[in-house]
């Protein structure tokens, strides 16, 4: 049997659920922008008229649905 004396005990304990939340919020983040990332990957701007729209990433000319212009697909890019 381990013996410690209280204080460490408790010290010990909170840094465990810290330690806890602090990787569940790390891993959280990541999965979020790797979410972001490919939604941002089926979603382009058309330069002409600014309307954004999904489109097929497999394609490289694209028909703007708002104004008709062709446009290239390009990622909306993020700050
Ligand atoms: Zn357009």
């Amino acid at each position: 049997m381990i013996r410690m004396p209280l204080p460490w005990l408790v010290f010990t304990a909170l840094f465990i659920f810290l330690a806890g939340i602090l990787f569940t919020w790390i891993c959280y983040e990541i999965a979020r922008r790797r979410g972001e990332a490919g939604k941002l990957r089926t979603w382009t701007r058309c330069p002409v008229c600014a309307f954004q729209y999904k489109v097929n990433p497999s394609l490289r000319v694209l028909r703007c649905p708002q104004c008709g212009g062709l446009n290239e697909h390009r990622r909306i890019k993020t700050l």
